[in-house]
């Protein structure tokens, strides 16, 4: 197991406080990695600067060809990589080996592709006798932190555009979920020239902070909780930082009469609960049309008590446990909360499961009303509630009704209602008669406090890349 950070082509331990790397499904303690040192951190920015001369001044051809190595390396140490990320994250083996790897393998190749064909506008003469042209160049030094729920597809999709526009980079893992990143180290420092990638370690209070308050770098992305991206956005303002901020969630999923019931009900088993809940876009807030309602919550329940989780043969499982016990006991008094409420019913689940590690049985809370806390808060669980509407447009205004603007569904026959509908949700992506799929064409990212970075597809190239003007004087 890698355990050493990358600081220019150095690999070095942290020497500050040690941090305890679980392993979810039993509690137990993998290993201890101590942080960087705000020295160390300073060092791995100084790597990247010195390294950013000459990255940026490679080819878009040169930078893709490195991409599609790193591709093929992952893929070629799939078993291994997957094995590490299922061991530090509690994820079913075939999760991460089946979904995840050939997601991440594909997000490097997609942005090899992508740098190659970044073209702008023509260039023109708006000013008699001068030529205009726009240029998209690198930023500089780009602060990456990752959460813990997708610790090696965060890291590409952070690294993959970073790079490929010519930036060079200084990523921070979790302090939950190194392992992957450690091990993604060795692999980049075998390809990548010195310094374009570093990889520190550390909690987000002290490297995390140390990092988005540092001069020299000259753009921050971050993926996490609300309350972090305004942190982020605090520091940024002192010296006027590039930010790209993937922020929280929770998805708002409207089911109108005329829908297909069965395909809901697996598609909401599947949607709500992968990963455990743990995701940004999990289909957590159903809206369902009361004709429907009484069907669709009976179905739902005994679909959602049909998950299998915590057997001993992992190739059973279809989710894991949460990342940690704080997780676990965070979900754990949502769902106490809520069943506080006599106008709420768990319907399924709703209490931890067995004594070791961070099990939460998949629950489902019929009967929820807008103002409900399990309605409006990210759980960020295995916790889906269930609304009842008589108005179409109150499901709208409903869904609507959110700090979060990620991601949302629509399941109707109708696809007519389904798209005047999807025009009217405020959210980065709608899913019409499905939730959750993501390819790395397309933009993922949010409206209002979920963000506004876009991860994946050329617009992640472009949030990657500053526009400039060049104007020529024809003399
Ligand atoms: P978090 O905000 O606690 O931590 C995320 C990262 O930020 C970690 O690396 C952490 O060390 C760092 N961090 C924390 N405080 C910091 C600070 N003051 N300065 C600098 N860095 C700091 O989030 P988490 O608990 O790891 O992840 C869960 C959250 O992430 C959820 O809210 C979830 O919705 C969100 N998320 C969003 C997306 C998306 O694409 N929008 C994807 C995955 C997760």
């Amino acid at each position: 197991m890698d355990t050493q950070m990358l600081i220019g082509s150095r690999f070095e331990k942290g020497t500050e406080t040690e941090e305890h790397i679980l392993n979810p499904k039993t509690g137990e303690t993998v290993t201890d990695l101590p942080e960087a040192s705000l020295s160390q951190v300073d060092a791995a920015v100084d790597a990247a600067e010195k390294a950013f001369k000459s990255w940026s001044q490679t080819t878009p051809g040169e930078r893709s060809g490195y991409l599609l190595k790193i591709a093929d390396a992952i893929e070629k140490d799939a078993a291994g990589f997957a094995a590490l990320e299922a061991l530090n994250c509690g994820k079913p083996i075939k999760s991460v080996l089946n979904d995840e790897i050939p997601a991440i393998v594909d997000c490097y190749r997609f942005f090899a592709g992508a740098v190659r064909n970044l073209h702008a506008p023509a260039a023109g003469e708006y000013l008699p006798g001068h030529t205009s042209m726009i240029r998209r160049d690198p930023i500089g030094v780009v602060g990456s932190i990752a959460p813990w729920n997708y610790p090696l597809m965060m890291m590409a999709w952070k690294l993959a555009p970073a790079i490929a526009g010519g930036n060079t980079v200084v990523f921070k893992p979790s302090e939950q979920t190194p392992l992957t990143a450690l091990k993604m180290a060795r692999l980049l420092s075998k390809i990548l020239p010195e310094g374009v990638v570093n990889v520190i370690l550390g909690r987000g209070e002290s490297v995390g902070n140390a990092l988005i308050n540092h001069a020299k770098i000259g753009m921050v992305s971050i993926t996490g909780d609300i309350a972090t991206g305004k942190k982020v956005l605090q520091a940024a303002a002192k010296t006027v930082k590039r930010t790209h901020l993937e922020l929280g969630g929770k998805a708002p999923v409207i089911v109108f009469d005329d829908a297909d019931i069965d395909a809901v009900v697996s598609g909401i088993r599947t949607f709500g609960y992968y990963n455990a809940g743990q995701d940004c876009t999990a289909a957590c807030r159903i809206y369902a049309d009361a004709r429907v309602y009484d069907n669709f919550v009976a179905d739902l329940s005994s679909a959602v008590a049909s998950i299998r989780f915590n057997h001993a043969d992992d190739t059973e499982n279809e989710i894991g446990p949460l990342i940690s016990r704080r997780q676990r006991d965070r979900v754990e008094s949502f769902v106490a909360r809520a069943s506080e409420h006599k106008h709420m019913e768990i319907t399924a689940g709703g209490k931890v499961s067995g004594d070791k590690g961070f099990f939460f049985t998949p629950t489902v809370i019929a009967g929820a009303v807008q103002d409900d806390e399990i309605v409006r808060r990210e759980v960020f669980g295995p916790v889906v509630s269930v609304t009842r509407f008589s108005d179409a447009d109150d499901a709208v205004a409903w869904a609507n009704d959110s700090d979060y603007g990620l991601a949302s569904s629509v399941w109707t026959k109708d696809i007519g209602r389904g798209m005047k509908t999807a025009a009217r949700l405020q959210y980065g992506c709608t899913w019409i008669n499905t939730h959750f799929m993501l390819v790395n064409e397309m933009p993922h990212g949010g409206l209002k406090q979920s963000g506004y970075g876009k991860d994946l597809s050329t617009y992640a190239l472009e949030d990657y890349t500053a526009v400039r003007h060049v104007m020529i004087n024809h003399g």
